[in-house]
């Protein structure tokens, strides 16, 4: 293959990059009705790589979410650093397995270092496990995989090897705003969503944890870092204290809020969370790592080790490496520990707590610039989710439509306690003052034409 493959391959992407600040945030119908491009038959014949990539830009460029510029507000997404992005291009050329030492010196190192510095940005226990996953819906699995196997063990059950059938039943504990993505991973452990003990939440969606019921038995207690729609916190000095007391496994959904440790003006935020047995984040939101890119984390490593290992010992100790495939569901994975360390090697720990402070900033000025328009704010901005109402359900989808078909900005929908809401996450290392200020413009100008219209 020529180099200037690669080269051309480089420039699209830097091009894509660049313009990503002038284009509508979202695709027009234009743009996404040009895949059509892509639909044939399976060719019969090869087709010339250079070719293969110019129909993949011209065709599929457009036609992205432009996520990596700085007014994409949707969900709650990362936008990607620089560094991570070309560290996963170079891992991408490397094309390392990343399930075993022998195979790949390089990314078990970067993987193995990456781990032990987001547990110390996160002030998480010296000496806490984990392993890089897809994303936070596998950290959760992953996390409460362990959980499952450390606490039918107390109960004399040996998870593994027989499977739920005649096992102890499991108790889970999760607060009533919990994420979809945990219920799903209870799901998928045989653990069922809907034997889920559901504790209320106030307003805030944080767990009422005086509500938390006695428990007997094999037990496991989820907490929420971060909720999706809000930001908030569960209280998890009180939690942690009342789950302690009935012997449960603690566990910590903390998506994207866990990383709110990472900077000194919120790390309050995370008071009593480091006494958690596990932690499921995400470094595809907050830390701007590219997709897709997980992180579980379990206080000891040997549940962990005995829930993932294909070896039903506990060997971990005799490993002269660390081998990542005994702590992760897969086995043969992608290098993505290049792109967490990339990340966290260009910011340091005075650029990540500074993400963090300025992703905050923005989402309160967005809350008071929307205030002063008449507009009501449905939540305490804690971190950096905004939820907005427009007045009734169907004016506040209105004005959402709007937005997302003017492509200035995208903000996208939800439902908090039966209120209909735009939801503004800001997660985006590029998103600036002016994108903000902007993006402000563009809601209350479609806010007073929907209006108008009424
Ligand atoms: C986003 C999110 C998840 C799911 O994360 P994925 O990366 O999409 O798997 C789970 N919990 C919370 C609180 C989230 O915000």
């Amino acid at each position: 293959m020529c180099t200037s493959f690669f080269d051309d391959a480089a420039r699209r992407a830097r091009r894509y990059r660049e313009a990503i600040g002038e284009r509508r945030v979202a695709p027009d119908d234009k743009a996404v009705g040009a895949l059509s491009r892509f639909r044939e038959p399976l060719p019969e014949h090869p087709c010339l790589p250079e070719e293969v990539l110019a129909l993949l830009d011209e065709a599929g460029s457009p036609a992205t979410l432009a996520t990596t510029g700085g007014r994409y507000f949707g969900f709650v997404t990362g936008g990607s650093l620089p560094a991570a992005v070309a560290a996963n291009w170079l891992a991408a050329a490397w094309d390392q397995n990343a399930a075993m030492a022998v195979m790949s010196p390089v990314a078990v190192t970067l993987e193995r270092i990456a781990l032990e510095w987001v547990v110390d940005v996160l002030g998480l226990p010296d000496g806490t496990a984990g392993s890089l996953v897809t994303g936070a819906t596998m950290a959760n699995f992953t996390c409460l995989a362990a959980a499952r196997h450390a606490v039918l063990t107390a109960a004399g059950w040996d998870v593994e090897s027989q499977g739920l059938f005649g096992a102890p039943p499991v108790t889970v504990v999760a607060g009533a705003e919990v994420h979809v993505s945990l219920l799903k991973a209870l799901a998928m452990l045989g653990l069922g969503r809907d034997r889920v003990v559901s504790v209320p939440a106030d307003s805030q969606g944080r767990m009422r944890a005086d509500s938390i019921p006695d428990l007997r038995g094999p037990a496991i207690v989820c907490l929420q870092a971060g909720n999706v729609n809000t930001g908030a916190f569960d209280p998890a000095v009180e939690a942690i204290a009342i789950a302690r007391r009935h012997g449960a496994w603690v566990h910590v959904d903390g998506a994207f809020g866990l990383w709110a440790a990472a900077s000194p003006n919120y790390r309050h935020l995370m008071a009593g969370y480091d006494q958690a047995d596990s932690w499921a984040t995400d470094a595809h939101k907050w830390p701007n790592v590219p997709y897709d890119s997980g992180v579980a984390l379990v206080r000891e490593a040997a549940p962990l080790y005995r829930a993932m290992s294909s070896q039903a010992a506990y060997l971990a100790s005799q490993e002269p490496v660390r081998e990542p495939y005994h702590y992760t569901p897969e086995s043969s994975r992608r290098a993505r520990g290049a792109d967490l360390w990339a990340a966290l090697k260009s910011l340091g720990r005075s650029g990540l707590a500074e993400l963090i402070d300025r992703t905050c900033a923005h989402a309160r000025r967005f809350a008071v610039v929307l205030t002063e328009a008449g507009y009501e704010i449905l939540n305490e901005v804690v971190i950096n989710q905004v939820l907005v109402s427009f007045g009734e359900p169907e004016v506040t989808l209105r004005v959402i439509e709007r937005v997302q078909a003017e492509g200035v900005c995208w903000c996208g929908t939800t439902v908090w306690q039966g209120h209909r809401a735009m939801r503004i996450s800001v997660s985006s290392w590029a998103t600036t003052g002016e994108d903000v200020e902007t993006s402000a413009r563009a809601i209350i100008a479609a806010a007073r034409e929907v209006a108008v219209r009424k």
